[in-house]
């Protein structure tokens, strides 16, 4: 929209201004309001009127307070034929150095509700080591392209279990762990999914066994042996979830998981 107005279109000046006339001759006093280009009834700004705001950088003061005089700035270079080309990508730049983060302070929340350790959250999510989205392309970029989802989804606690969906017959750990429930917390401990995610992933060095919950949930030590591992842990729940229902549920009402573990490990 910043872009497309000085531009693309022409002529949204007047049709804003139009507007405004029209909306001071049909609004009742009450409605009257500085700048207000919307007769009643209407449910949003007239497309002229949000392009004559992106032109003046109007709403950009509100949600990028910081940039308006940067962004101002190139359309008026812009105009004096002083930006030939990449107009899009100088506001884009600009823009986007002013988009909030706010991955570290998500998932900072949600890995304290899963009880991971806080130092671990404060190193990973520190100022100091840049932001979260930059660490993470990196390490990212190398891994197949399904995976930074599935470990996104670990992070924010988004697991389908029966235990955060809140459903009324929650399951217990679906891997037959005594007394333990369907939920993320209990799988990043859970030693009969995590014994299946080592062997599965030939990850038999005996150190590995002695992985902290941090280091299982890539929180601390990321690294792709990790990620991958932890990537398989999430696979490993949703398809048996999806695929194995029926036998999950035998399993489950009858407390044997013996059929169901033999399956798990033949797969
Ligand atoms: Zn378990």
């Amino acid at each position: 929209m910043v872009r497309a107005a000085p531009k693309t279109h022409h002529g949204f000046t007047l049709q804003h201004k139009t507007l405004l006339d029209r909306a001071l001759d049909s609004l009742p006093l009450a409605l009257l309001q500085h700048g207000r280009a919307r007769p009643e009834g209407w449910d949003s700004e007239a497309f002229c009127t949000n392009l004559h705001n992106a032109y003046h950088g109007v709403h950009l003061g509100e949600t990028f307070p910081l940039c308006e005089a940067q962004i101002g700035s190139i359309i008026r270079a812009f105009e004096r034929g002083e930006v030939k080309d990449g107009l899009q990508s100088r506001i884009a730049k600009v823009l986007k150095q002013h988009i909030p983060n706010d991955f570290p302070e998500l998932f900072a929340r949600r890995w304290r509700a899963l009880e991971l350790d806080n130092a671990a959250i404060h190193d990973f999510t520190s100022i100091e080591q840049g932001t979260l989205s930059l660490e993470l392309k990196h390490k990212f970029s190398k891994l197949p392209s399904q995976l930074p989802m599935f470990i996104l989804r670990t992070w924010s606690n988004g697991w389908l279990t029966t235990f955060r969906m809140h459903e009324a017959n929650a399951m217990p750990c679906v891997f037959g762990c005594d007394e333990e429930v369907d939920s993320l917390h209990h799988y990043l401990r859970c030693e009969a999914l995590w014994a299946l995610v080592y062997t599965c992933t030939n990850s038999n060095n005996s150190s590995l066994l002695q992985q902290s919950i941090e280091e299982r949930c890539c929180i601390r030590n990321i690294s792709p042996p990790n990620l991958m591992r932890l990537y398989s842990a999430s696979a490993t729940y949703h398809s048996l979830r999806k695929l194995h229902a029926e036998l999950l549920e035998n399993a489950v009402s009858s407390g044997d998981f013996t059929l169901f573990m033999r399956l798990l490990c033949s797969t």
